[in-house]
């Protein structure tokens, strides 16, 4: 029986329960895997890694773990100066944009809400939302840790939390988009970017005590809703200033 010895940092102890969170543990093994495979069998998703030691040394995923072999495992950094390494991971993508599960359609409406690109369909099957990523540049966010094991996912993020207000949090930490909220210029139902419109131009279409109360206007192209800073909107404001104030 082989034995190697692995330690995981920062949030990748998410996938791990409480008793092998943040310590050294030990792993028995008998044919020599890959490192990605050992540390696939412990249930994280090599799209969460960024940097793998073995010995201090930095490997790639096809690396054949030895017997004894001591083995550190990073998530992606956000400051860190490792330039002497190798990295596992793509660059971030500049433009953030998402595909979400079909699991994630409250945190969808909330992303639109911050102005951030989000796709979401109901009906996505895995190959479908792994398409979308590839082809439309798009990190994908799910609950279901088995689609980011897959090989050709290059970016994903298995999202942490259940409540939707915590995932919206958790999101603009990971990725780091304080500084690129822009709340109310996306349609909250179709992702596209509200036009704002003349009053004239849309108040056939206003209920009468909005009519009366508000003149400015915004239209999504796509599906022609029309927005105003309404009852509706100053909930969400009370929304967005509660997660701003939160951001760590
Ligand atoms: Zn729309």
């Amino acid at each position: 029986m082989k034995k190697a010895y692995f330690r995981f940092y920062e949030e990748l102890n998410d996938f791990f329960p409480a008793e092998k969170r943040k310590i050294k543990f030990e792993h028995t093994f008998i044919d020599r895997a890959s490192v990605k495979d050992m540390i696939e069998s412990f249930g994280v998703p090599h799209i969460e890694i960024d940097l793998i030691l073995v010995n201090s040394k930095s490997v790639d995923f096809s690396y054949l773990v030895n017997d004894k072999d001591e083995i550190s495992v990073y998530p992606v950094f956000e400051s860190l100066d490792i330039s002497e390494v190798q990295h596992l991971r793509p660059k971030p993508l500049r433009e953030p944009k998402f595909v979400l599960d079909v699991h994630l359609g409250k945190l969808t409406r909330y992303m639109r809400m911050m102005g951030f690109d989000t796709i979401y369909k109901n009906n996505y099957n895995d190959d479908g939302l792994i398409k979308i990523s590839l082809d439309d540049k798009r990190t994908i966010l799910t609950r279901d840790r088995e689609i980011l094991k897959r090989n050709d996912v290059t970016h994903g993020h298995w999202v942490r939390n259940e409540n939707p207000e915590e995932q919206l949090k958790e999101i603009i930490e990971r990725f780091d988009l304080k500084d690129q909220i822009k709340e109310f210029t996306r349609c909250l139902e179709c992702n596209d970017l509200l036009k704002k419109v003349e009053k004239e131009l849309v108040i056939e279409k206003l209920p009468p005590k909005v009519k009366e109360w508000y003149n400015e206007f915004f239209l999504c192209p796509q599906c022609n809703r029309i927005y105003w800073k309404g009852s509706h909107y100053e909930r969400m404001q009370e929304l967005i200033s509660r997660i701003k104030n939160n951001i760590s």
